[in-house]
């Protein structure tokens, strides 16, 4: 079965990914770790390009097109051959992020980034966790990296909390597969209850 964990940066999102995995394995299912954009070697190599360099040399048009040739590549390479092994896969991040970010920036390409999916893609996850965060708790956590070595991070608060009130729309707008865990909590509590529910989903 296929998982993703979605959110905006500094939800705790990659850690909970991780101890999902480590859960599921402790339990003795053979689980795939892997993340977007990235989660392939050539998709790991257009996530250089995205998060790297001067990000005006793309339209936005050209950028999704980016986030979806990554995506292509990571299913092909990575996501269809473990499913089809009967692996349970985790990812962290996958096409909401795409809907979400891209959404976001450029409102009007939304349906151009569905149709993609539709031909190019054409898989949804069988369940995914929006993990919810204040922006501005994530910040304060030092959860939110400022390194400034990835051009993405350098949205304002603001911005994250459009992004916030995406996850969350699109996540009532797919209430079959996502679930939105409440992320402000300790790290161990929100663990339990992810396992709890993927447990209880039979993911694994
Ligand atoms: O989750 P991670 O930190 O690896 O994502 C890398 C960056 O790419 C993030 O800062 C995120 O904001 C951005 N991103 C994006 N559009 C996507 C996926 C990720 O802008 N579809």
């Amino acid at each position: 079965r296929f998982v993703t964990f979605e959110g905006i940066d500094g939800s705790g999102k990659s850690t909970q990914a991780r101890r999902l995995a480590e859960a599921l394995r402790a339990d003795g299912a053979h689980v795939v770790l892997t993340r977007e954009p990235g989660g392939s070697p050539g998709a790991e190599e257009i996530r250089t390009l995205l998060l790297t360099g001067d990000p005006a040399r793309w339209s936005a048009e050209t950028e999704i097109l980016l986030f979806t040739a990554a995506r292509r590549d990571h299913m092909e390479k990575t996501i269809r051959p473990a499913l089809a092994a009967g692996r349970t896969v985790i990812s962290d991040r996958f096409a909401d992020s795409t809907r979400v970010y891209q959404g976001a920036t450029r409102g009007d390409l939304r349906a151009v980034v569905d149709r993609l999916h539709e031909t190019m893609i054409g898989q949804e996850p069988d369940l995914t966790f929006v993990i919810d965060m204040d922006p501005a708790d994530a910040l304060s956590r030092g959860l939110a990296r400022r390194s400034g070595e990835d051009r993405f991070e350098e949205f304002g608060l603001g911005f994250q909390e459009t992004l916030r009130h995406g996850f969350l729309a699109l996540a009532r707008a797919h209430a079959d597969r996502c679930v939105v865990i409440d992320g402000g909590r300790p790290e161990a509590e929100v663990a339990a209850e992810v396992a709890a529910i993927a447990r209880g989903r039979r993911v694994a």
